[in-house]
């Protein structure tokens, strides 16, 4: 999966994807995770066909919503899920979060404070403190492509969550030096 991961960060529109696209690249590539959410940059021109054609040449499947996020799955019906999902006014974030292959224990503490408040929960987390191998689980760098899981914690000593970062540790490691832009502080 190696070789496929360096081919579809080297090959994705970066002018259209985000940063952090590369994050969920990584764990797609290294874990069971089976959907990609993701939200396009504004401001370009025809986005839609950039990364349209990025995951056509790699036998994925995208979608995209009218809000500018987009899904890729290697199925079809993931991506569909996922984006009826998102769209859906029930709660869904145990679903929704094992859609993306984030562990339950840490969908399950986003849902116990609900989706809506995802991102007050990103801001406590910011004061957290990680301890030695735990660093590895830390999200703050997440939007500029430099972190290994991209899903909130539940606690800053996650298992795993852990176990995902290590996933996508091992996957970097095996890359050659040369072939990222993104991560390169991991
Ligand atoms: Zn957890």
């Amino acid at each position: 999966m190696t070789a496929m991961l360096t081919d579809l960060l080297t090959h994705a529109p970066w002018t259209t994807a985000p940063d952090s696209f590369a994050v969920d690249l990584l764990q797609f590539c290294s874990t069971d995770k089976r959907v990609i959410r993701s939200k396009m940059r504004s401001g370009y021109g025809s986005p839609r066909d950039s990364l349209q054609a990025w995951a056509t040449r790699f036998d994925l499947f995208i979608l995209f919503d009218e809000d500018g996020y987009f899904f890729v799955a290697d199925d079809a019906s993931d991506a569909v899920h996922a984006r009826d999902l998102d769209r859906s006014n029930h709660p869904h974030e145990c679903e929704f979060g094992d859609l993306l292959g984030y562990p339950p224990c840490c969908y399950k503490s986003v849902a116990s404070v609900g989706e809506e408040n995802i991102d007050a929960l990103a801001t406590l987390q910011l004061a957290w403190e990680f301890d030695g191998q735990f660093q590895l689980i830390d999200t703050k760098s997440y939007t500029s492509g430099q972190s290994l899981i991209c899903h909130l914690p539940c606690t800053p000593n996650c298992k795993p969550s852990l176990d995902l970062a290590l996933a996508a540790l091992t996957c970097l490691q095996l890359m050659q030096p040369h072939d990222r832009v993104f991560l390169t502080t991991v």
